[in-house]
């Protein structure tokens, strides 16, 4: 009923945003551009907007390149806001201006989602929104052809780390075939995805490397990395996706913390778990969200003060 309620509002609607979150991943170029593709074969005039830049690595997917940052999304006009893979509003940037006085629809799996649309397409079960989005594109009778095919791959994949966390499902390896029978070639992907580092991010993995520490009997790892440091190896902005896996893929090891300063007493933190902590509270407690194995949140204070002020909070579920 609720993809019907959607596929409603879209035929009634002509022009149409779709929008995702600050520090885009995989998951969200790839849902968001695949709805693109998908509501222009409806001959919707649609945009894909984002306060952010697409990180580099997603390049290679069908209109990413083209993709503008705007300073401000206050003065846009649209009949309907679609916001993909977004838990909620503030996570949009300023694309809120856009969409607090618009129709907007919010697709999404985050167990955190505050449901801020008007119609909230939520499910938590889904291994990413690339997946809702396959399955929306299909009830709206739209033509899945390689280029969004390649899309929704690609948000799965990142989402699932290449099939291997527990919201892998059977239905996302049966989408994953379709997606197959429609063109994509997985090992291409791969390689564009995970073979495809700049020198300077695994340079800035190194330096990461450095400060790796334990923590609880060894089953929390940290690791921290300074805006000093960051300006140091890259002039350019450079995703630091995939740094906290490193931390994580220890024996033993149940929570993973990445901390990053984005500037003097702000940190983003990144944490992941494996078998039992539920990282999304401990995100949530710090006016973040996510999954429960899989979550974020920025935090004030020096990277020592926001270092401390997470371990006391992990503390009890440890
Ligand atoms: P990451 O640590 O890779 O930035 O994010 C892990 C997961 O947590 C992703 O699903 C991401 O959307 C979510 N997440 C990260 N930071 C935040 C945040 O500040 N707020 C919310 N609501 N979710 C976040
Ligand atoms: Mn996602």
């Amino acid at each position: 009923l609720i993809y019907e309620q959607i596929i409603n509002v879209i035929n009634k609607s002509s022009k149409i945003a779709v929008t995702s979150h600050v520090v885009p991943d995989g998951d969200n170029v790839g849902s968001s551009l695949a709805l693109c593709h998908a509501l222009k074969k409806l001959s919707k005039h649609v945009t894909y907007l984002i306060d952010d830049n697409i990180p580099e690595v997603y390049k290679f997917l069908k209109g990413a390149r083209e993709v503008e940052r705007l300073s401000s999304f206050a003065d846009l006009d649209y009949d309907l806001v679609i916001a993909m893979d977004c838990g909620d509003l503030e996570r949009l940037g300023k694309v809120k201006q856009l969409a607090e006085k618009t129709r907007l629809i919010n697709i999404d799996h985050h167990i955190s989602n505050t449901k801020f649309g008007e119609i909230n397409l939520v499910e938590e079960n889904a291994s990413a929104t690339a997946e809702i989005a396959y399955k929306l594109i299909k009830s709206m009778g739209i033509f899945i052809d390689k280029d969004i095919a390649e899309c929704i791959y690609t948000g799965i994949v990142t989402d699932t780390g290449m099939f291997q966390y527990s919201n892998t499902s059977q239905e996302t390896h049966s989408i994953a075939a379709e997606l197959i029978i429609a063109g994509v070639a997985p090992a291409d992907i791969f390689n564009k995805i995970y073979q495809n580092s700049p020198k300077e991010k695994v340079l800035l993995m190194k330096e990461a490397l450095q400060s790796l520490e334990f923590h609880f009997n060894d089953k929390v790892s940290c690791i921290a990395i300074s805006k000093e440091q960051i300006d140091n190896i890259a002039k350019e902005d450079l995703d630091t996706e995939g740094i906290v896996n490193m931390a994580r893929d220890i024996a033993n090891i149940e929570v993973a913390v990445f901390l990053k300063e984005k500037e003097a007493n702000v940190v983003k933190a990144s944490l992941r778990s494996k078998s039992y902590v539920d990282v999304c509270a401990i995100a949530k407690g710090f006016g973040g969200g996510g999954h429960i194995r899989a979550a974020g949140c920025t935090i004030s204070g020096s990277l020592e003060q926001v270092k401390m002020q997470i371990l006391q909070a992990l503390q009890k579920q440890i």
